[in-house]
């Protein structure tokens, strides 16, 4: 099921995305009663999807960043992969939705584009054992782990490199319809003005999704609409003022934001 986040006539809801875009009547968004975490009801009111506006699918307290998780990424930064998960944190702040647009942040001349398989938290959640990683997860949805390059390189911590405005756009939408092993071996792509820049698997990843479930939460709660951004393939480049980044993952979407220049 792909549940999107969306405002129409000044109202933000969700609702459950229908159809496909080549289908006449095009794609649609069923909307629902209250919030996707737990049970709930469509309330059977149909609004077709190009009437909204997408926003990002959740608003978390939290975005838990992983770095070098890929071998091959980690090798074209001269990086080796550690023996310990690098995590790192994006403000609530970073999230933008999709098509919103990605300003450059005036510290940086090196902006590059990461493409993630995001993991959205669906409940409260801490000292998770393995064998409930898939309990606690509501879906899955496409990221942009957006970095200043060089501020990453030139800061001890990556806050600022990775915590700007805009440096995580989140969408389309929610899918929750893959479980782990599904989600372990996905395509995830990156374009930039239809140029393919990032193509890998996330069956690539050097930690799995239930790795990193553990990990994390071994430390620290995750809440309901919590973001794991699980790493990037190789393929990173820059992304400049005009762009147009696209990064798509197999069985859920494509989140598009262009970059623009910051007032
Ligand atoms: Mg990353």
């Amino acid at each position: 099921m792909r549940i999107a986040r969306f405002s129409i006539d000044g109202n933000v809801g969700f609702g459950v995305v229908e159809g496909d875009p080549a289908d006449d009547g095009g794609q649609t968004i069923d909307l629902i009663k209250g919030h996707p975490f737990g049970d709930f009801d469509r309330t059977g009111r149909k609004v077709p999807l190009s009437e909204v506006r997408l926003l990002a699918p959740v608003l978390p307290s939290k975005v838990v960043g992983i770095g070098r998780n890929y071998s091959e990424h980690a090798r074209e930064l001269g990086n080796t992969v550690p023996d310990t998960p690098v995590v790192f944190f994006k403000p609530s702040t970073s999230v933008v939705g999709p098509g919103d647009p990605v300003p450059y942040p005036t510290f940086s001349r090196n902006v590059h584009h990461e493409a993630e398989l995001a993991v959205v938290i669906g409940r409260m959640c801490s000292q998770v054992p393995r064998e409930r990683v898939g309990e606690v997860i509501l879906g899955y949805t496409c990221a942009n782990d957006v970095t200043a390059r060089d501020t990453q390189r030139s800061e001890e911590q990556w806050a600022r490199a990775k915590g700007f405005d805009a440096s995580c756009p989140l969408g389309p939408w929610l899918e929750t319809g893959l479980d782990l092993a599904t989600a372990g071996d996905l395509a995830v792509m990156c374009t930039v003005n239809g140029e393919q820049r990032q193509l890998g698997r996330t069956s690539e990843m050097v930690r799995s999704i239930e790795d990193l479930v553990v990990h994390i939460t071994e430390a620290m709660t995750l809440l309901p609409g919590d973001v794991i951004l699980t790493g990037t393939p190789a393929g990173v480049g820059p992304m400049n003022v005009g762009d147009e980044v696209a990064v798509t993952i197999e069985g859920i979407g494509t989140l598009t934001n262009k970059v623009v220049k910051r007032d």
